[in-house]
């Protein structure tokens, strides 16, 4: 059963009304399930059960604390791609050995960090990171383990903004080049050539595209040992989608079993990294409807919060569900739910057929990833607060922002300046 269901007609998170975390933290306020989220790790974990395998969660899907703490204590690892979401899971109790680092662009700096604590793998998306990071790791004295991300070229046929895994993308390196690449990355003494790594892009709803990348990945594995070099771990990535309107998202079981068909008779381990299929779903934006603005054309439902706080909707034209917190009876109308930033682009959705009173509270579901991570200070709005329900209990794991924060880091010129 989902964590968010409403109970004598009061939507819930787990056992605390809604209308009591709005009373207690404010609106609007980030409001995720403790079980939701253990409840999706488990799926992944109940499925790799006896198969030497490690789940890295995504981190920027949903980069708190609490959120990092929790998967953590479940034995969950973590793909970061960059210095600060390393720090935030040392900081939420990660165990080095269970972090491996994504991303094209990274530092001198951040792999000076990585190798001093000495994570899992660095996932190498160029040549030229393959060569400044034989340097940097010759500095300190280490070794970098690496893995490469090599783009398969197959068509994840998900949006654009989110595809990652075609030729015309900036992530990974040519699957044309990747034994070139392998080859010199052997032959570099700073570093020890440890897996293969491939991600394709986000919110999949269909398997056949993670079975056609891993099969092109295998490919290269069996060419690699031909050529004396012997990879021990598959990174799958990440990219499994999850329901947000009415999308047939696959079952963790029907994605997996296929892929770990392929890997039985292999001496690999397996690692994944799932972002939004283990956050997005265990999360809500709670808000409040400030005014009605019925209209000619259209009806516009002023909400508390807006596309600072939640992107998606106008930044990739997203869905989410809409639902009343207390719903109430008589006539819907089809509501325009918009926030009250200056852009007409700020809106939460459209059309919408709700019943609807000034005062009434919504929650705008499926809210766990790439929301309060990719939220703004735009028209210097103050972060949202954000809480995490454990059963009967709701623990503020990040307090709103104040104003006065917003430019606590800014100057007026000097009284001299004339
Ligand atoms: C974003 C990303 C993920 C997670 O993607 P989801 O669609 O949230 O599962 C995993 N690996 C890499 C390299 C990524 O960039």
């Amino acid at each position: 059963m989902s964590a968010f269901a409403s109970k004598n007609g009061v939507l819930h998170a787990e056992s605390v009304s809604l209308p009591d975390i709005a009373a207690r933290f404010g609106t609007p306020c980030w409001v995720y399930s403790r079980r939701s989220l253990e409840t999706a790790l488990d799926e992944f974990q109940q499925e790799l059960l006896g198969i030497d395998s490690l789940v890295c969660y995504a981190v920027k899907a949903n980069s708190n604390l609490a959120v990092l703490d929790v998967l953590a204590r479940r034995g969950a690892g973590f793909d970061i791609v960059s210095a600060g979401e390393l720090q935030r899971v040392l900081a939420a109790g990660a165990d080095p050995r269970q972090i491996v680092f994504s991303g094209v662009g990274k530092t001198v700096a951040e792999m000076e960090l990585a190798l001093t604590i000495g994570i899992l793998c660095f996932n190498v998306e160029s040549a030229g990171e393959l060569e400044r990071l034989n340097t940097v790791a010759g500095s300190l004295g280490r070794t970098a383990p690496i893995s490469l991300r090599v783009n398969p070229d197959v068509d994840a046929r998900t949006h654009p903004y989110v595809s990652t895994g075609l030729k015309e993308n900036k992530f990974g390196v040519a699957y044309e080049e990747a034994l070139t690449l392998y080859r010199q990355a052997a032959g570099l003494a700073n570093l020890e050539v440890s897996g293969i790594d491939c991600h394709i892009g986000s919110q999949l709803l269909d398997p056949a595209p993670f079975s056609e990348a891993l099969d092109k990945v295998l490919v290269l594995v069996d060419q690699l040992a031909a050529d004396g070099i012997v990879l021990h771990h598959i990174d799958l990535g990440g990219g499994l989608g999850i329901r947000y309107r009415d999308e047939e998202a696959p079952t963790v079981k029907a994605y997996l079993l296929p892929m770990l068909a392929k890997l039985r008779q292999r001496q690999l381990r397996v690692l994944l990294e799932p972002g939004r299929r283990l956050v997005g779903n265990a999360g809500l934006l709670l808000t409040r409807v400030e005014y009605l603005k019925p209209g000619e054309v259209k009806n516009f439902a002023i909400v508390d919060a807006a596309m600072n706080d939640l992107a998606r909707p106008a930044l990739y034209g997203s869905w989410h569900d809409i639902v009343p917190v207390v719903p109430r009876q008589g006539a819907a109308l089809p509501w325009d739910v918009v926030g009250p930033v200056c852009e007409s682009g700020d809106f939460l959705g459209r059309g919408r057929e709700l019943v609807l009173a000034a005062g009434d509270l919504l929650a705008i579901m499926s809210a766990g990833a790439y929301s309060m991570a990719m939220s703004s200070n735009y028209n210097s709005r103050p972060r949202a607060a954000e809480v995490m329900v454990d059963g009967t209990r709701a623990h503020l794991v990040r307090r709103r922002e104040t104003v006065e924060e917003l430019y606590a880091l800014e100057q007026r010129l000097p009284a001299d300046a004339g």
